[in-house]
């Protein structure tokens, strides 16, 4: 990332909450990623199959759904039930600075693969966010800060260094951290628990 560009994202940074529309799906500012990017299986979810970066069928010309009022009736409670958690605008609008893989379909691989990562990014923000608003997880709260400010810091990256980013290592990373806090709820939830965690260590 060039200092300007990191300079630019650092001051963007801020500690999101679970509400933040950030972490939320604006399908208004996006280029219909998750109907592209995804695979659909003929299911009790999706009434066809479509391979991964293949627009669905039912994706219109401006990235809207065709059946958008009648996704259940026609079959398709799976698109209702989707949440790409905020990570289709942010690779539209910011990764891509408004570009789309229509207009211009030689970064369709690029913005396909930058979806894929981006998601995990925004769920694991999504989970964090969570524990950050556990009071009984208080003591891990600065913990949890840092990661979550480093995480949205690599959602602002430039694209060559968003598709670098190693997400099995990062989803390892993450969880580890979400176990501890779950661990930490349960022992102050219950003080025997708490007992056998600290004889454990
Ligand atoms: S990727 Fe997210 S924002 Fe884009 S169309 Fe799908 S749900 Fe909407
Ligand atoms: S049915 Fe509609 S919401 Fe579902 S993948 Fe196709 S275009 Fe997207």
């Amino acid at each position: 990332m060039s200092s300007s560009t990191a300079k630019q994202s650092a001051s963007r940074l801020r500690v999101l909450n679970r509400s933040d529309p950030a972490l939320s799906a604006d399908c208004d500012n996006c280029c219909g990623l998750c109907c592209v990017v995804l695979t659909l299986q003929r299911s009790a979810d999706f009434a066809i199959d479509k391979p991964a970066d293949e627009p669905c069928p039912n994706l219109d010309q401006n990235f809207r759904c065709k059946i958008h009022q009648g996704l259940r009736e026609k079959g398709f409670p799976g698109c209702v039930a989707f949440d790409c958690h905020g990570a289709g605008q942010k690779v539209t609008q910011h990764t891509f600075a408004g570009e789309d893989w229509q207009s211009k379909p030689e970064i369709a691989a690029e913005m396909s693969h930058a979806f894929r990562i981006m998601w995990q990014l925004h769920l694991s923000l999504r989970y964090l966010t969570e524990a950050l608003e556990l009071p009984a997880a208080s003591a891990l709260h600065d913990v949890v800060r840092r990661a979550t400010e480093e995480i949205e810091q690599l959602t602002l990256a430039a694209p060559e260094e968003l598709l670098a980013v190693d997400i099995a290592a990062h989803k390892r990373e993450v969880n580890a951290l979400l176990w501890q806090v779950s661990e930490t709820v349960r022992c102050s939830e219950s003080p025997s628990l708490k007992e056998q965690a600290t004889s454990e260590r």
